[in-house]
């Protein structure tokens, strides 16, 4: 118990410390993916952005090209300096004025025209319009001091007629005594800032002081990037560049520096997404053009990233997790599998054993019965055999008496013979020796009786006869009878009854049932022994019955037992009935015993009736 807790806790801990480590192995992994999905996001935005650049300052540039050279162009015009030199010349003021007029609507300028020496506009494109330029004096505008240091003057700002923001290119004309006044065109760029707006990026095109003047968001213009001194907001406001324009700030603060030109940053409010921004320079207008680029699209770039991470890594824990619990299971199974098998086996050893010992048992007590049965059939041919000799026993006196007699007769006879023939009394002689074969046939008949007794079974069944065998019984028992004055009656059928058995053996049993009678009827005045023969469904059945006292009841279960008996010590061994039915019992026969209505005994003997074979009759013949 106390082991399972330990270690229950042990892989709780072990669990615990792999999540810590797998969850900081995810913020790690996070982080660094994040940091480069950044860089990478970024870098492509710069690239992005470098190049929207790059095409904006170009066609920035483009655009301002232009128009640089027509100034120049013009200020070669004869017209322009004659008329500069005759200003009050009516005549060709107009035709000036058309002249300009044509020249500005070829080139798509804005505004075109001319000034004197002192800033004053005395001929200008737009002269039939409301408010034409002729008659006022720009003198303050640094475009036209340039030109009239005798440069190529370039200026941006807010139209003080037209309020519109426009391009200034001033160049100055000039002859032989000097510069006279310079002419000016001014373009318009609202159309190409129009033109930008399209696109996700923001740009900014700041003066010198950092102002923005040009921009695809409108809000912007006339705001600096960063917040100025008062100071230089003052001179850019007295400059009426901007007209009465406010200069704000849009205030962006720098949040990295990635290169010189490319910068992350925000631009006034910090809860808006951070832009990349890029400069790149216009020396020749003395310009700074800055491209915002949103970094939204860089954050979702992370957040991509940093998802598909997270799946990824979830994806490999997951399996990591379910592989380990795989192999787990795997190993828990193998165990559990392994222990089963090995109660299995033991299961199998135990009834192995079991079995074997069973067997070894079973295989001993075979050897028990086998010597058993042996002890009891040599038992048995002992005591057959004692029978037989407790029956010769019995006999014997009888056989003393049978045999004493005629021999002392022969002896009597035989010496009478002698005296006759000394007599020669031939006649006498013969007669006495007639007397002496008579009484030698008789003790060969019970010699002959002695024979049969003595002779050794076969323990074959064969076919015999019946009749023979009552009549060899007889033969044994009848000196008996004869004794004892007991009346014998035989009912058997006319016709001999054969049947399957053992003849000596039969005759045993015959004699042993026989001889019981004799002794049962010996205190009755009137003795008789019945014995009877009949067939009856492939049996034959003898019955042999007496006027004795009966069995008594308690023991008609125990006569057949071996050594039951009522009789004194030397007259009954209580043998006999028990080895009759044995006998029987191995010819397939049947031995009972009951007591029949008049009070006497008796034994019934139910036998197989043989299937009649000539050539099998042998041994019925064989006895006589
Ligand atoms: P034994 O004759 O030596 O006693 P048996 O086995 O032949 O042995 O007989 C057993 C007993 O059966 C006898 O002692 C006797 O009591 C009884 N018995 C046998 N035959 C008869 C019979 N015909 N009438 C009465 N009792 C008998």
């Amino acid at each position: 118990m106390d082991k399972n807790n330990t270690h229950s806790k042990r892989s709780r801990m072990i669990q615990q410390l792999l999540s810590l480590v797998m969850g900081l192995l995810l913020i790690f992994l996070l982080w660094q993916t994040g940091h480069w999905s950044r860089q990478l996001a970024l870098e492509n935005l710069q690239q992005q952005s470098q190049h929207q650049l790059r095409l904006f300052v170009a066609n920035l540039q483009g655009e301002l090209q232009k128009y640089e050279f027509l100034p120049e162009l013009l200020a070669t015009n004869s017209l322009l300096i004659n008329f500069l030199h005759n200003p009050n010349d009516v005549k060709s003021i107009n035709a000036l004025n058309r002249y300009l007029e044509t020249i500005n609507e070829v080139a798509n300028a804005s505004d075109t025209y001319l000034m004197n020496a002192e800033g004053w506009t005395i001929a200008a494109s737009n002269w039939l319009s409301e408010r034409p330029f002729i008659g006022r004096n720009f003198a303050y505008r640094p475009y036209f001091q340039e030109a009239m240091q005798g440069k190529l003057g370039r200026y941006f700002a807010l139209g003080s007629t037209s309020n519109k923001r426009g391009y200034y290119f001033a160049y100055p004309v000039k002859d032989d005594s000097g510069i006279l006044g310079a002419v000016v065109i001014k373009i318009e760029l609202q159309g190409f800032e129009q033109s930008w707006r399209e696109l996700k990026e923001e740009f900014a095109v700041t003066d010198p002081d950092g102002v923005i003047f040009i921009s695809t968001k409108d809000e912007w213009r006339y705001k600096s990037l960063y917040p100025l001194d008062q100071a230089v907001i003052n001179r850019v406001q007295d400059s009426k560049r901007y007209g009465k324009a406010e200069i704000g700030t849009l205030n962006v603060s720098q949040k990295d520096q990635l290169t010189e030109q490319a910068k992350v940053v925000n631009i006034g409010d910090p809860r808006q997404s951070d832009h990349l921004m890029l400069v790149r320079e216009m020396p020749e207008a003395g310009w700074k053009v800055h491209i915002f680029s949103s970094l939204g699209v860089v954050n979702s770039q992370v957040l991509k990233s940093l998802l598909i991470t997270t799946i990824v890594y979830v994806a490999i824990v997951f399996l990591f997790f379910y592989f380990i619990q795989r192999s787990r299971r795997l190993k828990e199974r193998e165990r559990y599998e392994k222990r089963a098998k090995r109660v299995l086996e033991q299961r199998v050893k135990e009834r192995t054993a079991d079995l074997t010992s069973a067997n070894i048992r079973l295989l001993r007590e075979i050897e028990e019965h086998r010597r058993t049965d042996e002890t009891l059939r040599k038992t048995q041919d002992e005591l057959i055999q004692a029978a037989k000799m407790a029956a010769l026993g019995q006999l014997s006196s009888g056989i003393n008496h049978e045999l004493n007699q005629p021999l002392a007769a022969i002896r009597s006879y035989a010496d009478n013979a002698r005296a006759y023939l000394v007599r020669d009394r031939k006649d006498d002689a013969s007669w006495n020796l007639e007397q002496i074969a008579e009484l030698t046939e008789r003790m060969a008949t019970i010699s002959r009786q002695l024979k049969v007794f003595s002779r050794k079974t076969t323990g074959q069944l064969v076919t015999v006869s019946l009749q023979a065998v009552i009549d060899n019984a007889m033969k044994i028992v009848g000196p008996q009878l004869k004794d004892t004055e007991t009346d014998f009656r035989r009912i058997v059928p006319a016709d001999d009854i054969y049947v399957q058995a053992d003849m000596i053996q039969l005759e045993q049993v015959l004699v042993n049932l026989i001889t019981n009678a004799v002794h049962a009827v010996e205190q009755q005045s009137e003795r008789w022994i019945q014995l009877m023969v009949s067939t009856d469904n492939g049996k034959a059945s003898i019955q042999i019955l007496d006027n004795g006292p009966g069995i008594a009841f308690e023991n008609l279960d125990q006569i057949f037992d071996p050594f039951f008996t009522t009789k004194s010590e030397d007259r009954g061994l209580g043998l006999g009935l028990s080895i009759s039915y044995r006998i029987v019992e191995m010819m397939h026969g049947t031995l009972t015993a009951d007591n029949h209505d008049s009070g006497g005994a008796v034994f019934t003997l139910l036998l197989d009736l043989a299937v009649l074979d000539e050539n099998k009759l042998t041994q019925s013949a064989m006895i006589e």
